[in-house]
C-alpha cells in the first residue's frame, strides 16, 4: 500500500514539474487612455486589445479615473471588458499612498470613488493596483489599508515583474513627435530587451527567495509604445519559453496572498520578499527612469 502511495505521489510531483516547466507570465495594464487629451487614444486602445486577441491572451486593465477622463475614456475600458479582460481599480486620482500628504482616510475615499465608477463593468474584479506600486510609508497607513481591504473583500493586485515601460514610452513618443522614426524604432527594440531583462531578473530573484518560479504578473501601461510593440513583446517572451496565463489565474499563486512586512511597503512582491529575506544589493526604488536613462543616452537614443 505504502509503495503504491509513494508511486502515486512521485507521479504527481513529476506531473507538477512538467506542467510548471515553462515560466508563466500574465499581462496587466495600468491607467487607461483619455481621448479628451490624447488624440490617438482610441487607436492605441484598439491596437493593444487586437494584439491580445491575435495572441489569444486574456489580460487585466486597472483604470484610474484621473487618467481616463470622462465618458469617452470609460468607453475604452468597456472595450477591454467586452473583449473578456478583467477590470480592476487603480484609484480615482492616482495619488500615492506613500505621499506624506496622503492620509489613510483620503486614500480609502479615493479607492471607493473609483470603485463606484468602475464596478458596473461586466468583468469587474474588486482588486486594487496601488498607484506607483506604493502601499504605504507608515505602519498606520499600510496596515490600516490592509484591514480595510479585508473588511471590504478587496484584494491587492501586486506585480512580480516591475519595469519602466512608462519611461520608454515617454522617450518613444517624444522621438516620434520630433520625426525621428529611426531612433524610435531602436527605442522599441531596446524596450523589448528591457522587459525581457527585468523578467529574467525578477524570476531569478524569485528562485533565490521563494525557491521556485511563481506565476508572474508584469506591470505595463496602456500606452503608445505598448500599442506599437505588444505583438513583438509577446512573440519575444514566447520565443524565450514563457507561456501566458490570465491574470486572474496568476493571482491565485500564494505569493500574492501574503503581503510582505516591508516599509515603505510596495514595489514588486518579489522585491519586497527579497527585502524581508535580507537579500543584499537591492536598489530602491526597484525600477525607475534613472537606471534606464544612461543606457538610452549612451546608445544615442535620447531626443
Ligand atoms: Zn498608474
Amino acid at each position: 500500500m505504502l509503495t503504491i502511495i509513494r508511486f502515486i505521489s512521485s507521479l504527481a510531483v513529476l506531473l507538477w514539474s512538467s506542467l510548471s516547466f515553462a515560466q508563466t507570465l500574465s499581462l496587466t495594464f495600468d491607467d487607461g487612455l483619455n481621448p479628451d487629451t490624447q488624440a490617438q487614444a482610441e487607436v492605441w486602445n484598439q491596437q493593444i486589445i487586437a494584439s491580445l486577441k491575435d495572441a489569444g491572451i486574456t489580460a487585466m486593465v486597472f483604470p484610474s479615473l484621473a487618467r481616463i477622463g470622462g465618458d469617452r475614456g470609460m468607453n475604452l475600458i468597456m472595450d477591454w471588458a467586452q473583449a473578456g479582460h478583467a477590470v480592476g481599480n487603480h484609484t480615482a486620482t492616482h495619488r500615492s499612498l506613500a505621499a506624506k500628504d496622503m492620509t489613510l482616510a483620503d486614500f480609502i475615499l479615493d479607492v471607493k470613488k473609483a470603485d463606484a465608477a468602475l464596478h458596473h463593468f461586466p468583468t469587474w474584479v474588486p482588486m486594487l493596483r496601488f498607484p506607483y506600486l506604493k502601499e504605504g510609508d507608515t505602519l498606520e497607513k499600510r496596515d490600516g489599508f490592509r484591514s480595510w481591504m479585508k473588511a471590504n473583500r478587496y484584494r491587492p493586485a501586486p506585480v512580480s515583474i516591475d519595469a519602466s515601460d512608462w519611461y520608454y514610452n515617454q522617450v518613444y513618443s517624444t522621438l516620434l513627435r520630433a520625426g525621428s522614426q529611426e531612433k524610435a524604432a531602436r527605442v522599441k527594440a531596446a524596450y523589448i530587451e528591457h522587459l525581457l531583462d527585468r523578467a529574467s531578473y525578477y524570476d531569478g530573484l524569485a528562485k533565490r527567495v521563494l525557491g521556485r518560479s511563481p506565476s508572474h504578473v508584469i506591470l505595463l501601461h496602456t500606452s503608445e509604445i505598448n500599442a506599437a510593440t505588444l505583438s513583438e513583446i509577446i512573440a519575444a517572451f514566447r520565443k524565450r519559453g514563457w507561456a501566458f496565463v490570465p491574470p486572474m489565474a496568476a493571482f491565485d499563486d500564494p505569493v500574492y496572498a501574503s503581503p510582505p512586512d516591508t516599509l515603505p511597503a510596495g514595489e514588486s512582491v518579489i522585491w519586497a520578499n527579497a527585502k524581508v529575506h535580507g537579500v543584499a544589493g537591492l536598489r530602491y526604488p526597484a525600477e525607475d527612469s534613472v537606471y534606464e536613462e544612461p543606457k538610452l543616452r549612451s546608445a544615442g537614443l535620447l531626443p
